[in-house]
């Protein structure tokens, strides 16, 4: 094994995000830069930031030279190369959104597992794609190292058949109608520092709500996930940025049975204009919409906070109980006022909270006499997958 480093890279529809983690003696990795490429084949916008936030470039890029996902991973590997001269890389881990029924590890892509990870494409059509364009892509450029693809699907695969299944003829189960879950990477990744940043209840019944533009909620006995509000796809559950979560699929019926409406258009509707956004009128940015003075932006804020409790008190009925609720990702570690709300509303399963804990952003945000705690734990799904990365090119 020679080399002292690892990229990390997701990509998106028009997007490349990528982060480059350097190893040190001790054998631990060290954020060296992180960046992304927006606007891919529209207007593309290079950024990159170093491991304390200080910006290394930000600029605009020709529309003809960032056309698709492989040109966007060329340019950013030529900066890389020429900024990073000294790094040689290990491997290169992927963020890859479905794993399907079989995949609950991350594995090193050669050409089987990559058609595996083709025929998963129609369960995530938006996503699939792109992660599986930079993987063909970086095997073609760099076909010496080692690619790891780490899937969001891959932690959920420890739930129990009941919350696998769907109440639907089995023919549909066999044909991958099952309740996958995703965010995947960030849970692991909490349920990894558990044991380090809160010893008491790493062991115990935790739900962790991920909160950020995607939101989502995790059930953890043990530190292994036993149930999650995303099932089939990233629509299910609480509300998101611009998704609605769970919605009644008669709704669905009425809209492409009596309105007409085209998969393409259900689709836009579902993962582009709902949810905050659709509900508000305003914004997708739980920011703007608590600083907005419009009646549907505190609407939007209230619908938010009362499905995400009711969604806790749903997953506490599966634990039989709650030990600890875990907030992490951008609304989750950001926005205390939030926080407050929710926890209050969770006042039932015995959370106290510390207003001031919470306002300063403090690891533990429940008074010591609370009988459930709660929790601000960052969450770094880019990390986790680094970490992946390398233990699947230690063990090679
Ligand atoms: P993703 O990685 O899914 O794009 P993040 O976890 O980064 O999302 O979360 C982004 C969202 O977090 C933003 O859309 C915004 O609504 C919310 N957010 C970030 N900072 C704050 C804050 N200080 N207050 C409230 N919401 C915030």
């Amino acid at each position: 094994m020679s080399g002292n480093a690892i990229l990390v890279v997701n990509a998106g529809s028009s997007s490349l995000k990528f982060a480059l983690f350097r190893l040190d003696t001790a054998g631990v990795l060290n954020l060296a830069a992180r960046g992304q490429i927006d606007g891919i084949g529209s207007q593309p916008q290079f950024k990159v930031k170093d491991d304390a936030g200080r910006a290394l470039v930000e600029r605009e890029l020709e529309v003809t030279d960032v056309r698709e996902v492989k040109d966007a991973i060329a340019l950013a590997g030529l900066w890389l190369s020429t900024h990073f001269p000294g790094e040689a890389l290990l491997a290169i881990g992927h963020r890859v959104v479905h794993g399907g029924a079989d995949y609950a590890q991350p594995v090193l892509v050669d050409d089987a597992v990559f058609a595996a990870l083709e025929k998963l494409a129609p369960l995530a059509p938006l996503h699939q794609p792109h992660n599986l364009a930079a993987i063909r892509a970086l095997r073609e450029t760099r076909p010496e190292l080692p690619q790891v693809a780490c899937f969001d699907t891959a932690f959920h695969r420890t739930h129990p058949q009941l919350a696998d299944v769907y109440a639907l003829p089995w023919e549909y189960y066999a044909a991958g109608v099952r309740r996958y879950g995703f965010h995947g990477l960030s849970y692991e990744y909490i349920a990894s520092v558990l044991p380090q940043v809160a010893p008491a209840i790493a062991q115990g019944r935790v739900i962790v709500a991920h909160l950020g533009s995607g939101a989502s909620l995790c059930a953890l006995r043990a530190g292994r996930s036993v149930d999650s509000t995303m099932g089939f796809s990233p629509l299910d559950g609480i509300p998101m940025g611009t998704r609605p979560g769970a919605l009644d699929p008669g709704v669905l019926l009425y809209l492409v049975g009596q309105r007409g409406m085209t998969a393409a258009a259900l689709e836009k509707l579902l993962y582009k204009q709902s949810g905050l956004l659709g509900l508000s009128g305003v914004s997708n940015d739980m920011r703007l919409l608590q600083e907005s003075t419009e009646p549907r932006a505190q609407l939007a804020v209230d619908y938010f906070v009362h499905y995400v409790a009711k969604e806790i008190g749903a997953l506490a009925a599966v634990l039989g109980g709650l030990d600890a609720l875990v907030f992490t990702a951008g609304i989750g570690e950001n926005a205390p006022a939030i926080r407050a709300r929710i926890v209050a509303a969770c006042a039932w399963l015995g959370i106290t909270l510390d207003s001031n804990a919470n306002q300063r952003g403090d690891i533990c945000i429940s008074t010591t006499a609370s009988a459930a705690s709660a929790w601000v734990v960052p969450t770094n799904e880019e990390l986790m997958i680094a970490r992946h990365a390398l233990t699947q090119v230690q063990g090679a």
